[in-house]
């Protein structure tokens, strides 16, 4: 057979050559040792949390070593795609601070090694399939998808294994003039491998997160190029990843049963393979046993849910980061305040087999993160969600930034923080009643304490609110309110002998909480009063006790 022949055949159109393409992609500028990266999602409608666990990964380990870290969108599945979803990646990685050196960007590329939009480099992936197709590696199979049904079916009463090889190969030695003669007739055809792997023979790979893999060689001519000339993902990974230099190709361990094909390709294509490094699928608990988190059955497969649900960008990122190194948690406990990029991430020490997804320990590192963000920043935060999701609470967070600061400041700061909320969706509830148009009423007493009483001590405490006392004079009036009304103003007094009292000063306490925040449980209330002011507490008290 005459490949060169066959191979003008195929593609008379393609007059450029992979030497052509080694001098338009050269080798990077890069110190020793310093890896590049990627990402390369499929644009199929949304963000799976896996892509933001895969990008940190990433990000990280191509940055400590000095080295790039770019996009690419993988969308050579016409029918898999779904229109907006690459600009959508492009705007929810951004959301998130995930910084890329080069790639896809809204409209268009930036950076050298272009286009990273697969369907923009049919050109490329069809120069390369030219080649083997001229090495004799290569050749076009026009079996219908019947065709292929019946290889199937004869295979199974066989007892063979299931694909396209060997013997089952139709067109794998076809001669020049049948494929001629289907050309003429226009029949559609895809280009496969010529595979010259042997099953009974392993091929070794070292992963850098599993270790050491070995499988049997490839024996299977898959479909390097489908009829409609672009490729499967197989034949693009090969080609992009070797033109853009990739040093090491991290993607999930669904690939891991193709890697053989791959180690083949590289091979045929005489590409340096790169270290691969697959890992572990995300999954979570469900009725005690683990699963994979699906987009179908969990809303938090999309990283959109947690914007909009108010997770705290960087409570995720620190979160993924648990996930991804075993030994994160313990850094972070001995450096509470250092950013994140200070801490040494390694493939070492991730999960092989299967990070599992806690959304509570989530809230709880949400927690931990806005308890060491100041006042001003929670501020911006909560209004940025707020704007989205909820125009109400925007419009009086903007009213009056410099209230709104105040109140969040309360508790913040020193050893022990206040973690009131771990959600930017939590924050309305938590301090809704500082505004009028929020608060409630405050009908919300314990079932312990008497009506008839809370009214008569909030009705004296109007008279003896002085807005201007320090907290520790402000306590003292509450409790000489207590002595004088036979409540227990020492809460020692009051353990060894309840009998002996109507109550404790914490009563008198909680019945003012309830009458200014419509709460039992809320912030410091004294601060709250302070910041409530003088007329918004008389006034809330009065009413109070009037509807008593
Ligand atoms: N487009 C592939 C996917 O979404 C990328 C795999 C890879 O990173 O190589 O799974």
């Amino acid at each position: 057979m005459d490949y060169n022949y066959l191979a003008e055949l195929l593609y008379p159109h393609i007059k450029t050559t992979p030497e052509d393409m080694e001098k338009k992609y050269p080798a990077r500028d890069l110190p020793e040792g310093a890896r590049v990266m990627r990402i390369a999602p499929s644009p199929t409608g949304y963000l799976h949390i896996g892509a933001l666990y895969q990008a940190m990964a990433n990000e990280r380990s191509a940055h400590l070593s000095g080295g790039k870290f770019y996009f690419r969108i993988e969308d050579t599945d016409s029918k898999r795609e779904v229109q907006g979803a690459a600009e959508l990646f492009i705007t929810m990685f951004g959301k998130y601070g995930i910084k890329f050196d080069e790639g896809a960007v809204i409209d268009g590329d930036d950076g050298n090694y272009g286009p990273y939009r697969q369907s923009q480099r049919t050109e490329i992936y069809q120069t390369f399939a030219k080649k083997l197709v001229q090495d004799g590696r290569a050749y076009p199979c026009f079996c219908t998808d019947e065709e292929i049904e019946a290889i199937r079916k004869q295979q199974e009463e066989a007892g063979d294994n299931p694909g396209y090889y060997g013997k089952y190969a139709k067109w794998r030695d076809a001669s020049i003039e049948d494929i001629e003669t289907a050309l003429k007739e226009g029949k559609p055809y895809v280009i496969r491998l010529k595979s010259m792997g042997d099953a009974s023979k392993r091929v070794k790979v070292t992963d850098a997160i599993k270790g050491e893999l070995e499988f049997p060689q490839n024996e299977q001519d898959f479909v390097i190029l489908k009829s409609n000339g672009t490729p499967p993902y197989h034949f693009a990974h090969a080609v992009d990843d070797h033109l853009m230099h990739t040093t090491h190709v991290m993607r999930g361990e669904e690939w891991v049963a193709t890697l053989p094909w791959h180690v083949e390709l590289f091979d045929a294509l005489g590409f340096k393979r790169p270290v691969y490094c697959h890992t572990a699928t995300l999954m979570k608990l469900d009725g005690g046993s683990k699963r994979k988190i699906s987009k179908r059955k969990d809303p938090e497969a999309d990283l959109a849910f947690y914007i909009k649900e108010g997770y705290p960008k960087d409570g995720l990122l620190e979160y993924v980061m648990t996930l991804l190194n075993s030994n994160f948690e313990d850094w972070r406990r001995a450096n509470p305040t250092a950013p994140m990029t200070d801490f040494q991430f390694s493939f070492k020490k991730m999960s092989v087999s299967g990070a599992l997804f806690d959304i509570q320990k989530l809230y709880d590192v949400c927690k931990d993160v806005v308890s060491r963000m100041t006042a001003e920043e929670v501020y911006e935060n909560v209004t940025a969600w707020a704007k989205d999701n909820d125009p109400e609470f925007y419009e009086l967070l903007e009213a009056d930034k410099a209230y709104a600061v105040e109140i969040l400041g309360i508790g913040r700061g020193g050893k022990k923080p206040r973690k009131d909320f771990g959600l930017w969706s939590e924050v309305k509830a938590y301090m809704g009643f500082f505004y009028d148009a929020l608060f409630t009423g405050n009908k919300d007493y314990p079932e312990n304490l008497d009506k008839a009483e809370t009214k008569k001590i909030l009705e004296k405490y109007v008279d003896i609110f002085d807005e201007n006392d320090e907290q520790n004079v402000w306590f003292d009036r509450l409790k000489a309110l207590a002595d004088s009304e036979g409540y227990a103003s020492d809460m020692k007094a009051y353990k060894q002998d309840p009998a002996a009292f109507k109550g404790s000063v914490a009563d008198i306490a909680m019945m003012l909480r309830v009458a200014v925040t419509g709460k039992q449980v809320s912030p410091d209330t004294y601060c709250v009063m302070k910041i409530l002011g003088k007329e918004r507490v008389l006034g809330r008290i009065s009413t109070a006790a009037a509807e008593l």
